[in-house]
């Protein structure tokens, strides 16, 4: 913890801001964290984004369904980083994993109004299982993925159509923080140059690559990675990419991007065009050591520990917000539903995810496990860093 300074600015007007502020009111453009203490420390036994965490903004919660750490993958000469192998089946989860922690430590009761974009929500959703209220805003209903919606309900959240104002887009500082961690990963394992081609649509995934590597070299590291956002023929640049010098663009066809995508799928990756497309920059590109991130899989999600049974999940969670803590067996029984195995399962999974804590307590001869929420007696802070 220590004293940690956080500022945020935007890399639009140059503006600084105290403490986290997730957009930019003056110009509308990207804000990014600036953190004073930064230092390569990894935390090992952690097998998710938070081994990171020295270099990461600090929370009173964390919350993780272990996403990070996936596959870097030999192609050919090139290496191919797996996204797909994450909780949710994309990239997203590193950006869900901090966002949630956010929000559940600033105020776990708070509703959260988010504005819809694929694989994204469907990511946030997921790991905000604790929030009692979500709420999904649908601006457009055209640039919908309708299957997606269905399951966004089923795991709990409301879904509205609306332009109105407050809502959560993605185009945020803590997104960048939790998506920087892709290229710590690759720093990890001792790959310390290449370019790296990143999928680019919003262009949020490119400029976190970047982020990620400018914060390697504010710590003093050498980092010789070059970014090179790619684009489909006939879709516009990001211009959120405008004011971020540094990040080369490559534009690919549809039809070259679409072989890919069709190679790609014959070794077992099924993936969608645009990662198909960073791939294919890659290799009329060229060079040797370079590093194409497979974002997200095509449109099956994996299962998730938590989000598997949510209604279930979040039953206990209000349970133990409004009764205290109890063993699973009371807890089980205030329930009066659902099976005592459903419930054990529920309650250790939601206790990886850092959404419920456990002490053990002795009674009698007999020493039980007591669950109950993490920040139970910590009083509601609005703290914003
Ligand atoms: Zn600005």
């Amino acid at each position: 913890m220590g004293k940690e300074i956080v500022k945020t600015e935007c890399l639009g007007c140059a503006e600084t801001f105290d403490g986290i502020v997730m957009d930019c009111e003056k110009c509308g453009g990207v804000p990014v964290l600036r953190l004073s203490d930064m230092e390569w420390d990894i935390s090992s036994n952690r097998p998710n984004i938070w081994r990171y965490a020295s270099m990461l903004p600090k929370f009173k919660r964390y919350v993780t369904l272990g996403e990070g750490l996936t596959p870097i993958r030999k192609y050919r000469k090139y290496k191919l980083k797996l996204e797909l192998r994450n909780p949710t089946g994309s990239y997203a989860d590193r950006a869900s994993a901090v966002l949630s922690s956010y929000f559940l430590s600033k105020d776990p009761n708070a509703p959260v109004r988010i504005k819809y974009a694929s694989d994204f929500t469907y990511s946030l959703v997921s790991y905000l299982i604790g929030v009692p209220e979500v709420e999904v805003v649908l601006d457009d209903p055209f640039s919908v993925e309708v299957e997606e919606i269905l399951s966004l309900i089923e795991l709990g959240a409301t879904v509205n159509f609306s332009d109105a104002s407050a809502q959560l887009s993605y185009m945020n500082p803590l997104t960048i923080e939790g998506l920087k961690t892709t290229v710590f990963e690759l720093f990890e394992r001792g790959i310390k140059r290449g370019k790296i081609f990143v999928p680019a649509e919003t262009g949020i995934l490119a400029i976190s690559i970047w982020k990620g590597i400018e914060d390697l070299r504010a710590i003093g590291e050498d980092v010789g990675f070059e970014v090179v956002a790619v684009h489909l023929e006939g879709m516009k640049i990001p211009s959120s990419l405008d004011r971020v010098r540094g990040i080369d663009v490559f534009e690919v066809s549809r039809d070259k991007a679409l072989k890919k995508l069709i190679e790609l799928a014959k070794t077992g990756i099924k993936t969608k065009l645009l990662s198909a497309a960073s791939l294919e920059a890659m290799e009329e590109d060229g060079e040797e050591g370079s590093i194409a991130i497979i974002t997200a899989s095509d449109s099956r999600r994996r299962t998730l520990p938590v989000g598997k049974n949510s209604r279930l999940s979040k039953e206990i969670l209000r349970l133990l917000s409004e009764g205290g803590g109890g063993t699973a067996y009371e807890i089980w029984e205030r329930m009066g539903k659902y099976t005592l195995r459903g419930v054990y399962k529920s309650l250790a999974s939601m206790e990886s995810a850092g959404l419920v804590a456990s002490s053990f307590s002795v009674e009698g001869r007999r020493k039980k496990k007591v669950y109950f929420l993490p920040n139970e007696d910590m009083k509601k802070g609005s703290s914003n860093s």
